[in-house]
């Protein structure tokens, strides 16, 4: 039975998020199994390019909206443009990754198209014409296989869960034009918008990331300038401490992940928290520094294929969980680490 894939490539301002290459690779894999056609869906202001790109990466079709309309990212006309790029194509099955805005236009999109969602897959296999899906649930503590009755059938993808293809710049295909009727009478207007200053390795894409627990800022050792009131003196200690783990992360070209705690203290901005109510990550490697490894830090980082552990406490729990553990304080270890791995790798 061939089937119609269409997937969803999301990006920010033209700028695609590399998870919508592993959506669009996990469509030519169905594909080639199962015969049928992949289309990319590309909606936005400029985003001709990103329409060539989805054929390097394997679309068959891309189906185009490129309007300064869809300039911004608003949710209602772009949700509508799904639901209606899904009524024209036909697909059998739609894949979002799992980032804020695909998870937001694939939940909207399915009540516009009266069909169920799949969230944060990591496996997937066709049994009996339906996608039988799998997610972790319960922060990672199970696997949960999901069905869905209704069509067309919406995955959301978990970044770096499938593999991203290798782009094939001889490939090329057709684009189709969609037609954008967007009434703006009830729709959101964006007055303004702002961009963090961000920087630095993406914490969902990297292969590498460094993390800081509240351990970044205990360090006995460390005297703060006499000026600083107690509060001050902490935030001081916990900028030395994120110092040390930056740099580490840049030696290994690593994102800079943060515990929940960290967060909650002011040593780092939110944008940079991995767990259950920040970022869910799976990086080849994941070296956690001062980090007691609570459930809801493991809800976001347990997928990673290794994680390295230092902490002070040799009963953190994070060690039950990492490859390679390290018993000490950060502070000691981090220096000399950086140093040598700095060495090593400039061969
Ligand atoms: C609803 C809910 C959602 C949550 N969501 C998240 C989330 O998304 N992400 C998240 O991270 N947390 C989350 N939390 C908080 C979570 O429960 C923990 O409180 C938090 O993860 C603890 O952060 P931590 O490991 O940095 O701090 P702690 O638990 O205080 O651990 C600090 C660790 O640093 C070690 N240490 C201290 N000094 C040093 C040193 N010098 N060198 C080496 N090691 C040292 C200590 O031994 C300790 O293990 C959530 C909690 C709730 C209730």
């Amino acid at each position: 039975m061939t089937k119609k894939i269409l997937t969803y490539i999301d990006h920010f301002h033209g700028k695609a998020q590399p998870s919508s290459w592993e959506g669009l690779g996990l469509a030519v894999e169905i594909i080639k199994d199962l015969g049928g056609e992949t289309a990319a869906l590309v909606l936005g202001d400029g985003v001709n390019e990103l329409a060539d790109t989805a054929f390097q990466y394997g679309a068959d079709q891309v189906l185009l909206a490129d309007s300064p309309l869809l300039k911004d990212f608003r949710p209602e006309p772009l949700a509508d443009m799904v639901a209606q790029a899904a009524r024209e194509y036909q697909p059998d099955l739609i894949i979002f990754p799992t980032t804020s805005r695909g998870r937001t236009l694939a939940g909207m999109a399915a009540v516009d198209l009266e069909t169920g969602v799949m969230v944060d897959v990591i496996a997937l296999d066709w049994e009996e014409g339906n996608i039988s899906a799998t997610r972790p649930i319960y922060a990672g503590k199970l696997l949960a296989k999901l069905t869905c009755s209704t069509t067309p059938q919406i995955i959301t993808l978990r970044t770096r869960a499938f593999t991203k293809p290798e782009p094939d710049p001889s490939r090329s295909g057709s684009v189709t034009d969609l037609d954008i009727n967007i009434d703006e009478a009830g729709v959101v207007t964006a007055i303004a918008s702002h961009q963090e200053k961000g920087g630095g390795v993406s914490l969902s894409d990297a292969s590498v990331i460094v993390s800081g627990g509240r351990g970044v800022a205990l360090n006995p050792t460390l005297e703060p300038p006499g000026d600083l009131d107690e509060a001050a003196a902490e935030i001081w200690k916990a900028e030395q401490g994120f110092a040390l783990v930056q740099g580490l992360a840049d030696v290994l070209g690593a994102a800079v992940g943060a515990s929940r705690a960290a967060v909650d203290a002011k040593y780092i901005e939110y944008d940079h928290q991995v767990g259950q109510t920040g970022k869910v990550v799976s990086p080849d490697l994941y070296i956690a520094c001062g980090v007691s490894g609570a459930i809801q830090h493991l809800a976001g980082m347990r997928s990673s294929k290794v994680i390295v552990a230092i902490n002070k406490d040799p009963d953190a729990p994070i060690f039950n969980f990492a490859r390679f553990g390290v018993v000490g304080d950060m502070h000691t270890i981090l220096p000399p680490l950086t140093e040598a791995l700095k060495e090593y790798l400039a061969g």
